[in-house]
């Protein structure tokens, strides 16, 4: 029976490619890929020429019997996304599971992940940690997702885009207050790599101040709630919420 590797690629630096992605990605019959093309390029990169075949959210459940079929036949697939490991805000997670509940071997291809790479070097508490994926693109349903986190002891991880960043800081400063101490990694591994980290209210401002700081992709890495005291500060917070409604 074949295989399907999961091999997480580079989110930016090609140096990041692994010895064993090389070797399992020049071994495999196929490569599914969330983007057929990105996903040429990265092979010729590496030198590999290998038939690919697009496995993205809008067609996953239809390629799945393809899948099983291919790795029937003793056929092995690899899995990639855009950047970084899939399944982790990318395709793959009903093929996964499929794959698994069918007793298919399913080998992981461990490497870049945004959300790793950011919490390694942001300095917040990484003991404990929530990955929230992308916020609601909607204001009002990002603000009630921000609201169900304010309890949340443990460092807050969201995936942002350019478009949405300084919407997203902004929601956060009203949930949880303009001084909740905030980290985002813009551009992780990439020339144009950035940290920044101070207050909500802080790096929103250097944001405004600088429109080269909105631009590319970021991980945002919120301290979660203190933990003395915090029943009562999750209720002055949720209070702070409900009077902002009434200001002018
Ligand atoms: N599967 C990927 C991973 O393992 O990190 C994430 C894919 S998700 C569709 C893309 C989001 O990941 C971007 O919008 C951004 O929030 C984050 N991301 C990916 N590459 C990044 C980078 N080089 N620097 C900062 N954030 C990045």
């Amino acid at each position: 029976q074949g295989v399907l590797y999961v091999v997480a690629t580079p989110i930016g630096n090609l140096g990041d490619i692994s010895d064993r992605m090389r070797e399992i990605l020049a071994m495999v019959s196929r490569v599914a890929a969330e983007d057929t093309r990105r996903a040429r390029q990265l092979l010729s990169h590496i030198g590999v020429n290998k038939p690919c075949f697009s496995l993205h959210e809008h067609n996953e459940r239809q390629k799945l019997d393809y899948i099983v079929q291919q790795l029937s036949e003793g056929e092995s697939i690899a899995l990639i996304s855009d950047a970084g490991t899939p399944l982790i805000s990318d395709p793959g997670y009903p093929l996964v599971t499929e794959l698994r509940a069918k007793g298919l071997k399913v080998v992981p291809i461990p490497g870049p992940c945004a959300l790793i790479t950011a919490l390694s070097a942001a300095g917040l508490p990484s003991d404990r940690f929530i990955f929230e994926g992308f916020l609601p693109a909607k204001q009002g349903a990002r603000l009630t997702y921000l609201k169900n986190l304010l309890k949340e002891s443990g460092t807050i991880i969201f995936y942002e885009s350019s478009h949405r960043i300084k919407a997203s800081l902004s929601d956060m400063q009203q949930v949880f207050g303009s001084d909740r101490h905030v980290v985002i990694a813009r551009e992780l591994t990439k020339t144009f790599e950035t940290f920044l980290d101070g207050e909500l209210s802080e790096v929103s401002q250097i944001l405004d101040d600088d429109p080269n700081q909105c631009r590319g992709e970021f991980v945002v890495m919120l301290r979660g709630a203190a933990k003395a005291n915090e029943a009562l500060s999750v209720e002055s917070q949720e209070l702070a919420t409900k009077l902002i409604e009434y200001l002018p």
